[in-house]
């Protein structure tokens, strides 16, 4: 499985890079996780969009999914070159103002994901938890099938001990890590070291902090996630365009 960073704020993009938006990548398929501010002018830089078999979103919010309406037009005015095909965007059904706008005529069309059950598209096996956050969010667990490699991904979640068993052993386990470990009182988010206790906790390989604010710098929030994990967890910040193979 191969990764590819297209946004990692939270919230809006800053600075020339935006918000939450994961390529992910195998033999036999290739997904959007998430589509945030700036997604779409960072795909066109790894992949022509029309090679996208599917889109991936964990919830509504619009740092995760400020360029759906650009990428259906783009599907729209394009995909005469691929015969019309239409890209399938699967999100919850739970906000179905939200979930009618996924379908975007001869462009797009949305597809429920059942939570309570797995989503399978060709290799990737894909399984949901419901994290705490204002609306309703899901975290995924991306397994390919054909290598056994895991991804997590938390979405956008407060700490909830139920992470850590969904977490188990992955590969690659990418965390919403908003704010530095010394934030106190209600959080919608991960600190840096809450994210690096449940890495370590998940017994998860590595540990990629996103999600990230503008206005702390990731190394402070890697040095501050390093100091929970020791050397048992490989941690590193996301950035726009990174490249990690799972
Ligand atoms: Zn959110």
């Amino acid at each position: 499985m191969k990764v590819t960073v297209l946004g990692m704020y939270g919230g809006y993009p800053y600075a020339g890079k935006g918000t939450s938006s994961y390529l992910i990548q195998t033999n036999d398929y290739n997904l959007l996780l998430d589509c945030g501010s700036g997604a779409l002018l960072s795909l066109e830089q790894h992949l022509n969009p029309l090679e996208l078999d599917g889109v991936l979103l964990s919830h509504y919010h619009n740092d995760h999914i400020a360029d759906v309406g650009v990428l259906q037009y783009y599907w729209q005015l394009n995909n005469q070159e691929i015969g019309g095909k239409v890209l399938p965007i699967y999100g919850h059904a739970e906000d179905q103002e939200h979930f009618a706008s996924l379908t975007w005529p001869d462009a797009t069309v949305g597809v429920a994901y059942d939570p309570a059950k797995e989503l399978v598209l060709k290799s990737l096996r894909i399984t949901f938890l419901k994290t705490k956050h204002p609306v309703t969010a899901y975290a995924v667990r991306i397994e390919d099938t054909a290598t056994k490699e895991v991804l997590t991904y938390t979405a956008d979640t407060a700490e909830i001990p139920e992470m850590i068993p969904f977490a188990h052993d992955s590969d690659l386990l990418i965390t919403d890590t908003n704010f530095s470990a010394a934030k106190k009182g209600k959080k919608w988010h991960m600190t840096s070291s809450e994210s690096a206790n449940l890495a370590l906790k998940s017994g998860s390989k590595k540990l990629m902090l996103s999600h990230l604010p503008q206005k702390i710098s990731a190394n402070q929030l890697v040095k501050e996630a390093e100091k929970v994990v020791g050397k048992q967890v490989e941690v590193f910040s996301a950035y726009v365009g990174l490249k990690i193979i799972v």
